[in-house]
């Protein structure tokens, strides 16, 4: 569905000026762009390995990995956002089966004084595994194709919009799915990037209220 989706939408892609293309793990759509949009830079996005690394905490024999899992994920931001090149992304990604074991040879980060529980090295099946997994060379190869340019939250933040107002549980028709999209991105482009309401104390993270301004803009148009 998403190779079909975006074979539909190049047409539309290629009159604007499109240099660099971010998506997500998807094998069919690396190679349709590969082979098609040479002239394209393609990355994966950042999301979309977390997915990943995510799977393998999931699995029975690789549970150990769960309270890694957040460390992780970080050091993968980090080496895609402080890297320009893809080799520079790998030579900072493969250092990290070291750090699990408490060996910081080729770490960057300056010593570390809090207790962890580290993994041990060697004796037990699940570290083999786990090893052969962080530096397989297919996930290897997807670390140096992480995007350092951008990431597609705003994508996700408009994704969920949209299932806010076409939720999946329900049945629209064709029209009626169309208009309610046509209202979703109306909702996004006047309220994303709203800002963080200002006064008091509170430990979630709380915005400024939503303009409905595109409503009435609509109905007296
Ligand atoms: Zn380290």
């Amino acid at each position: 569905m998403e190779l079909e989706g975006l074979k539909r939408c190049s047409s539309e892609l290629e009159r604007f000026n499109v240099k660099v293309v971010v998506t997500d793990r998807h094998r069919q759509v690396g190679k349709w762009i590969r082979e098609n949009w040479t002239q394209f830079s393609y990355h994966i996005k950042y999301t979309g390995m977390c997915k990943k690394l995510d799977s393998l905490a999931k699995k029975k024999s690789l549970s150990i990995l769960k309270d890694w899992v957040q460390s992780l994920k970080c050091h993968l931001y980090w080496c895609a956002l402080s890297s320009q090149t893809p080799e520079e992304k790998k030579q900072k990604w493969l250092p990290c089966v070291d750090h699990l074991q408490n060996v910081h040879d080729s770490c960057l980060h300056p010593p570390i004084t809090r207790e962890k529980v580290w993994l041990l090295p060697g004796i037990l099946f699940y570290f083999f595994r786990l090893v052969e997994l962080l530096t397989k060379t297919m996930f290897v190869n997807d670390v140096m194709k992480m995007s350092h340019l951008g990431q597609t939250s705003g994508v996700e933040a408009f994704h969920s919009v949209v299932n806010h107002f076409v939720p999946k549980m329900y049945y629209f028709s064709y029209k009626g799915m169309k208009s309610r999209i046509i209202l979703a991105a109306m909702h996004y482009n006047e309220n994303a990037g709203r800002p963080q309401k200002s006064g008091g104390y509170c430990l979630r993270k709380i915005l400024v209220d939503t303009i409905l301004l595109y409503i009435l803009n609509q109905i007296f148009a």
